[in-house]
This record gives structure tokens, C-alpha cells and sequence, in this order.
């Protein structure tokens, strides 16, 4: 957590490490984003390529509540705390991780080669999407048990 505002412009940031620490990451367009330099991998139990380490960096100075309502928009859910917008935010860093397809094509785009994958719309679809349902069922969930 980083507490004070940064005007980086930016919630959540995922940066693998090298041998001297986290790596800077370039965004580009359309989620075709690349690291500065190669971080280091490792191989899996599945003999695929794994960051070896990563920083997960979750801004909280930059969660305002312009930000909030925009999330609110989003995920349909009116009571979304900041909190759990935080949460979600870990969470969709998280799977810019862990995803194979993502680390598969940031590496293809480290090596010179062409991959467009979207590892942004991945990362809202696959992660805050589910996590966004699971917070609203969960409130749902205590809205009836609460008024029994
Ligand atoms: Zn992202």
C-alpha cells in the first residue's frame, strides 16, 4: 500500500523483479504493454516460464471518490466501498501474475516478437469482473439473511 498521492495516474501497478528488484513497466495501447527489461522467470511444476518474484504496488492515495463512482458505473453495485475497490484492484494486479497468457506474451513482446494480447481487458474480465459478482452476491447474501 502507498499511502500518499502519486500523479502517476495509476490505482494498481504489477512489476516483476530482476536481480536488482522490480522492473519499470511501459503500458502502451490497447494492453500490449512490455517491461523496460526482462525480469526474471522461473519454471513451473507445468514447465511453463513464472515471474520469479513481483511487487504489487496498490495506490491508495490515488482512490478518490471520482474513482469510486466510476466503479460503482462499472460494476453495476451501488455500495462498493472503497475498500473493496482496493481489493479488487489487488486483485486484477494479482492476475497480471499469475496469468500464463499474459506472461507468455509479455515475454514474446520482450523478445521481439508480435503478440497483441489484451493482458488489460484480460485482467478487468477474468479478475475484477469475478470479484465485482462475488462482493455484490455476498452482500445480497447478508441483505437476507440480515432481514429474516
Ligand atoms: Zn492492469
Amino acid at each position: 500500500m502507498d499511502p500518499e498521492k502519486k500523479n502517476n495516474g495509476l490505482l494498481g501497478l504489477h512489476q516483476s523483479h530482476d536481480g536488482k528488484g522490480p522492473v519499470a513497466w511501459e503500458a502502451n495501447e490497447g494492453g500490449t504493454g512490455k517491461f523496460q527489461t526482462m525480469p526474471d522467470y522461473i519454471k513451473g511444476k507445468d514447465g511453463k516460464d513464472k515471474y520469479r518474484e513481483a511487487t504489487i504496488t496498490v495506490f491508495e492515495g490515488n482512490f478518490d471518490q471520482h474513482e469510486l463512482a466510476e466503479a460503482r458505473k462499472i460494476s453495476g453495485d451501488k455500495q462498493l466501498t472503497m475498500e473493496e475497490f482496493m481489493v479488487v484492484t489487488f486483485t486484477h494486479e494479482a492476475y497480471h501474475d499469475t496469468d500464463q497468457k499474459t506472461i507468455d506474451a509479455i515475454k514474446q513482446r520482450m523478445n521481439g516478437g508480435k503478440n497483441d494480447f489484451d493482458v488489460e481487458t484480460a485482467a478487468e474480465q477474468k479478475a475484477e469482473q469475478k470479484v465485482f459478482e462475488e462482493l455484490k452476491k455476498k452482500r445480497n447474501n447478508n441483505e437476507k439473511t440480515s432481514s429474516q
